[in-house]
């Protein structure tokens, strides 16, 4: 039995983590859940899981959910409820599934009362994987993946050291403009870049696919996770996302790990790890998917993928300010301020500016984050729309 603190229960990895826990009452017991602002879908969860504790990050409605729930449910709110509820003591494992900067925090602080953490916020690994992989080494604790292509690396490595490794192969699906021709892209409307072809996901990750930022931080996140230099984490397009990612060996043999897109799957093994719990949800059926087919990314088309192996390389602050000022640029970009083209644009420059830090503090990180965010938004201000 895994007793588990969730962070970010009401968005689409914390949904899919309730269907994992609703799954295998036997194997994962949800303790802790935190929300950001929904209050009423937290309530609801509280009811049906019967944690020790939850938290609300907008204080306001935290005297709805202390109304709403029994007294032995603590209502926790804010930054320190959230720090709280990462080291609860009887949780085991931490899932982190926050969208933003916001678990960075909180995953330090797990792993320092020494649990194991299940990383589905990207921002976490890339604002500061030294930090956090370094930290869990001297705990002794355990860093999971939950997005499925780090899952699938996991599993093709089983174990295998960073020198037995040639390549990490992560798939892309390409995203809804792999066939867009570049011309067009000045004219893509927020509507249609929500439309991802095989994943449906929150919406900051689904812009992320689109411009292929996704894949970007997924390669930063890989380099951290699997300790490989970022010359050997390799991308190629796979539009039927049924090849989650694959290792090349060495030796050239390449491992792949399969199944049809449901993140029901890696949440569940990063729950489970290091067992394989039975479960009936995913099923694949090769004979219908027909073929498998991969191509080369057009770095042309997708700047991303560039910009991100750039910060990978020069590592120290410069990731936390590509992925700060890419979180701006979506913001403005769904607010109707910037074009789709405009997002890397927005990054490239925001990177260009930075006083680059190679090893920093993690105040220096923070300091990083905070001015590529200022700095961006005087990109808007100049080139985006009132
Ligand atoms: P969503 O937007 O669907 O959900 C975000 C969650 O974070 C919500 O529960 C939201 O609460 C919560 N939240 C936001 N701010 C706070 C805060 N300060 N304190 C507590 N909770 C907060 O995002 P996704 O589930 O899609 O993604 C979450 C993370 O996982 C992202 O970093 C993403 O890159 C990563 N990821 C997602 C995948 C996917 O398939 N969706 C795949 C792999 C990785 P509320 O809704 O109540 O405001």
């Amino acid at each position: 039995m895994k007793r588990v603190v969730l962070l970010g229960s009401t968005g689409s990895i914390g949904t899919s983590t309730l269907k994992v826990a609703e799954d295998l009452p036997e194997r994962v017991r949800l303790v802790g859940l935190a929300a950001g602002g929904n209050a009423e879908l937290l309530i609801q969860q509280a009811l049906r899981h019967r944690p020790s504790a939850v938290c609300i990050h907008d204080a306001s409605k935290a005297p709805m959910v202390r109304a709403a729930l029994p007294p032995e449910i603590r209502v926790l709110t804010g930054p320190e409820g959230l720090l709280e509820l990462a080291t609860l003591p009887e949780a085991d494992i931490v899932l982190i599934a926050i969208v933003g900067t916001g678990g960075l925090q909180p995953a330090l602080a797990a792993i320092r009362e020494k649990k194991d953490i299940a990383v589905a916020s990207k921002e976490i690994l890339v604002m500061a994987g030294e930090m956090v992989m370094g930290e869990a080494a001297r705990q002794g604790v355990r860093v999971l993946a939950v997005d499925s292509e780090h899952s699938a690396i996991f599993q093709c490595l089983d174990g295998k050291p960073p020198e037995s490794v040639r390549n990490l192969w992560l798939t892309a699906s390409g995203g809804p403009f792999r066939r867009t021709p570049k011309e067009e892209f000045p004219q893509i409307t927020v509507e249609k870049a929500l439309k991802h072809p095989s994943w449906v996901m929150g919406r900051k990750i689904t812009i992320d696919s689109a411009t292929l930022f996704n894949k970007g931080l997924e390669m930063i996140e890989a380099r951290w996770l699997f300790s490989i230099g970022m010359d050997r984490v390799q991308v190629v397009v796979h539009p039927q996302s049924i090849v989650h990612s694959m290792v090349e060996f060495v030796d050239g043999s390449i491992l792949a790990q399969m199944s049809t897109p449901d993140m029901c799957l890696p949440i569940q093994y990063a729950l489970t790890y290091p067992d394989r719990a039975a479960s009936a949800r995913v099923q694949t059926n090769f004979a219908k998917i027909g073929s498998l087919t991969f191509e080369e990314p057009d770095l042309d088309r997708f700047p991303a993928l560039r910009l991100a192996r750039l910060a990978g390389e020069r590592g120290g602050t410069l990731p936390a300010v590509l992925n700060a000022a890419n979180e701006i640029a979506v913001d403005a970009f769904c607010g109707g301020q910037l074009s789709f083209v405009d997002i890397t644009r927005l990054v490239a420059e925001t990177m260009e500016r930075h006083a680059h830090v190679p090893h920093p503090s993690f105040d220096e990180i923070l300091a990083a984050d905070a001015w590529a965010r200022v700095d961006a938004r005087k990109f808007v201000e100049h080139h985006g729309a009132p």
